[in-house]
């Protein structure tokens, strides 16, 4: 019994179009991200980077090289790819901001949390005092200087370095992760007192939603210190997509949530349009992205935008999502 052309036919068509999607479809997704293909991607990143400039309010941060940049992608399955300078330790500034929420979630829960800061977005600055007068002093999220000041205030401990250090073990505990508090940094910090973060703090006290204030900032300056390399910036979002303890996955739906409306400045919105992922930054020029259900994306390159996002880190993001159909949106 023979097979003419006309039976074979459709069968092989049909082969084919099943074994292209399927391989289509292993191209996807963090897990098909490899070595070689990120030194490309990197490559192709270090060529944007002199489009940033570096911070000048925090003078060792203005003395960073330009040239850095470093990137570290962990699946949820343990899969790590690093490319770029991954040796360096970077302070995580407001990277830290999602971590101190997920911490306060975790320890003291939804209530306390939210009786002292809100969920709601801003198109103003990180440190607008226009934005916490038209609040009337209430800290509207926490990835603004005042949400962030608000619960770095409930933070356990008596002392702000004991407030600082609290949170430092807890998630180099749950994260698995090397914080280290540098000091040479926060001495830097001090060095040109921020009026701003001051102003700020001094409001919220006033209005009653903190109770020391001088605590509360010296807190939030430590926790900002607090620093990282590479590898331990994936750790710190592996956290968020795989969270470790009994019903933290609803805490951590939080702040991913957060981190899609109010995660990269004034330009938060917009990359929820062209990134898709939940994501953080600092003035360092730290960006962690968190994939939900896959893996995190962590990148450091100190240039910023002008919105104070690092050129480099939002580059890798926009072309990851893009090419590995990353948006949580798809
Ligand atoms: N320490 C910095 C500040 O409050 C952190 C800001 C940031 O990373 O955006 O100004």
């Amino acid at each position: 019994m023979g097979h003419n052309l006309t039976t074979l036919l459709p069968i092989a068509t049909f082969l084919f179009i099943e074994i292209k999607s399927i391989m289509n479809k292993a191209k996807t997704g963090l897990e098909a991200i490899n070595q070689k293909q990120l030194e490309t991607w990197v490559l192709l990143a270090k060529n944007r980077i002199n489009f940033g400039r570096l911070p000048q309010y925090i003078p060792i941060l203005s003395e960073a090289n330009p040239g850095w940049l470093a990137v570290s992608i962990q699946t949820v399955s343990g899969q790590i790819c690093t490319g770029g300078n991954v040796d360096l330790k970077f302070p995580l500034m407001s990277a830290i901001k999602p971590f101190v929420l997920f911490n306060l979630l975790c320890e003291l829960g939804e209530d306390a949390v939210f009786k002292t800061v809100g969920i709601e977005p801003t198109e103003k600055p990180y440190n607008s005092l226009i934005q916490l007068e038209e609040d009337k002093g209430w800290p509207r999220n926490p990835t603004l200087n005042s949400g962030a000041i608000a619960l770095a205030s409930i933070l356990p401990g008596s002392s702000a370095i004991e407030k600082c250090e609290q949170l430092r073990l807890w998630l180099n505990k749950q994260a698995n992760c090397q914080l280290s508090l540098d000091e040479l940094m926060l001495t830097s910090v001090k060095s040109l007192p921020n009026q701003r973060n001051r102003t700020i703090a001094s409001i919220l006290a006033e209005s009653g939603y903190i109770k020391n204030w001088e605590i509360a900032l010296d807190t939030y300056e430590r926790i900002c210190c607090l620093s990282a390399n590479i590898v331990d910036l994936a750790n710190l979002g592996i956290l968020l997509v795989k969270p470790p303890g009994p019903g933290w996955q609803e805490y951590a739906l939080i702040v991913k949530a957060l981190m899609s409306t109010c995660g990269l400045y004034e330009a938060s919105a917009r990359y929820a349009v062209k990134i898709g992922i939940p994501c953080k930054s600092g003035v360092s020029g730290v960006m962690l992205g968190v994939v939900p259900g896959e893996g995190a994306i962590a990148c450091y390159s100190p240039p910023l935008d002008k919105e104070g996002n690092s050129v480099g880190g939002l580059f890798l993001l926009e072309l990851m999502s893009r090419e590995l159909k990353l948006s949580v949106f798809n």
